[in-house]
Formats: C-alpha cells, structure tokens, sequence
C-alpha cells in the first residue's frame, strides 16, 4: 500500500473577491456602529466565516421580523430580492449591501430585459438564496431551470422574447449542457455577451480539472451548505477521483487516505485559507514530505465597498 508523499494544491483556491468584499463589509460595519449589527442569511456560506464574525457581534437571520427598527442590517453576498429591500427600507433599517457586484449583475439584466418583455430561464438550484434573490427582482416570468428534464418540461407564455440567465456558482460543464439544449429547444433564446458564472467559479473548476490529473484523492475545504464548494467535489470524483469535503482539519478521516501517494486540496470561495493551511498540517503530520503548489490564473479582482463604511482611522482620503 502507498504512503503518504506528496499534497498538492489547487491554483487558486478559496477565498475571491465578492467573499473578501462581504466579510469587510461585517467587519467595517462592527467597528464602526459597534455590535450588534444584523446580517440576513450567512454573509457567505462558510461556518467558521459566520462563526467568527458571530463571536464579534454580528447576528445572524432569516427574516427582517427579527431585527429591531433602526438596526444596522447587511445583506449577505447571495443577494436578496425586491420585497425584501423594500421591506428593510419601510421598517427603517441602515442597510448596508454586501451582494456580491457580479449577482447584482444578473439582477440588473434581468429587470432590464423584463421590462423589454422577455421571460426568463434561470439555471439554478431550487432554495439556493442567489436562486431567490434573482427570481424576486420581477413579478413572475422567470422559469427556474435545473435539470435536462425541466428544458424539456417548461411552457414559456410565448416564444419570441426568450432569455436565459444562470446562478453564479454552477458547474461550468452542466450549465453548457443545459445551455445547448435551451437553444436547441427555443431557436430565439437571448444569452448574456458574457457567461453569468463567476470568474471565481470557473478558475476554482479549471483547477481542480488540472489537479485532479496528477493525485489519487482530492479534498475540498468548505461548507455543504456552499454551492460552488459542492461543485468542486462533485467535479473531481466526476473525473474519477475520490473527493470529499471538510469544514477543517479536524473532518479528515484516515481511511479517505489509505493507499493514498498524492493528496490535492483545494477550497471553495467561501472556505479561509487558514483552514487549507490547517489541512496541509494534519496531511503533514500523516507522512506528506512535499507541498507541490500547481501554476493557475492570478486573480486581481478587487470589487468597491459600499459608501457610509468608512472608519475614523482612515480620515477624509480612504476609499471607502
Ligand atoms: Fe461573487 Fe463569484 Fe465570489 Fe459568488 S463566488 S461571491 S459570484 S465572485
């Protein structure tokens, strides 16, 4: 039976820059208004993120019912619908947006060409919160698309103004067949000039695409409850490679390992890279001498943070 050698890390991986981008947003607003300060849903689908930031005063909700008239409220970066901001503006709330800019991307298209007359696919999961933000941006005409079966099934009102929109955190590979067989399906089909998944999503899959190659398992740092962390597994075993997903270190299990020369890890874009550091530890300490980092895409994007955010101690020039 092999022994443990070698760990190999996907590039890049983890945290980009709608996740970096909430979590300051959290973070400024604590220290500025001081806690608590609301958060609806999860900021970002990571349970140590959400636990720290818990620790430091920020609560955590699903309804807007459970926060105080006048609190500071933030949304998470999955995007909310219209009822729901309207609803934050009529109780009064100081609402600070951490939705990340590439959905509200999405939403914006969406309410744009609705009120040009079109209906919509969405290519999305069923309760995902992105799924209900963007169907909430307009009273109906949106047909939630998740399977082969379901373009085969949907009625659309018509069929000249027909477009197609998808949740940002999908697997590249489902979403280009579900795609072919919208088209396929609906000759006049309008499609975004650019894909609607994420830069984020598409280099996290390239990655494990090339890693997956060159190890004999594959573990994914991050939450179950993240879509794009889920992706990352399901992509690596689809390519025949054990996969398994873990919170931390402490979720490894050494029969996942047994036989096992060549460890690749990545994470999900909610998962801290002090999590992967904790994991390349605990694979240390089982018998890997080498860490072996693959070459990848250089992320630099960098999003704005929303005004009103601005602390005392970055004085009149900072840019938030
Ligand atoms: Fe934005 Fe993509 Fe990150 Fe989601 S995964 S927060 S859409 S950059």
């Amino acid at each position: 039976m092999a022994a443990l050698q070698e760990v190999v890390l996907a590039e890049p991986r983890g945290f980009c820059a709608g996740v970096d981008r909430a979590i300051e947003i959290v973070e400024r607003a604590l220290a500025k208004f001081g806690a608590p300060v609301y958060v609806r849903h999860e900021i970002v689908h990571n349970r140590h993120v959400v636990e720290d930031l818990r620790r430091r005063g920020a609560v955590f909700v699903e309804t807007l019912e459970e926060v105080p008239t006048g609190a500071v409220l933030i949304f998470s970066a999955h995007g909310v619908s219209r009822a729901v901001q309207q609803q934050a503006a009529q109780r009064g709330l100081r609402v600070f947006d951490a939705t990340c800019p590439l959905v509200t991307k999405v939403h914006v298209e969406v309410a744009k060409l609705r009120r040009e007359g079109y209906e919509f696919f969405l290519i999305g999961h069923a309760g995902h919160p992105e799924v209900e933000g963007t169907m909430g941006q307009v009273d109906g005409g949106i047909h939630l698309i998740e399977t082969l079966q379901d373009v085969a099934r949907v009625q659309p009102a018509q069929t000249e103004r027909l477009a197609v929109v998808t949740q940002t955190t999908l697997s590249v590979d489902d979403t280009a067949e579900i795609l072919a067989a919208l088209r396929q399906r609906f000759a006049a089909l309008r499609e975004p000039k650019q894909q609607d998944i994420c830069y984020a999503t598409q280099n996290r899959q390239d990655a494990v695409k090339l890693m997956a190659r060159q190890v004999d398992v594959v573990v994914v740092v991050g939450s179950p409850s993240s879509s794009n962390t889920n992706r990352l597994r399901e992509l690596a075993q689809r390519l025949g490679v054990p996969a398994y997903m873990v919170d931390d270190a402490s979720e490894l299990r050494d029969e996942w390992l047994a036989g096992a020369a060549r460890v690749g890890v990545t994470a999900g874009a909610s998962a801290p890279e002090t999590l992967v550091q904790g994991v390349v530890q605990r694979l240390k300490a089982l018998g890997a001498s080498a860490v072996r980092r693959l070459e990848g895409p250089v992320e630099t994007m960098r999003f704005p943070l929303p005004k009103g955010l601005k602390l005392a101690a970055e004085g009149a020039a900072g840019s938030a």
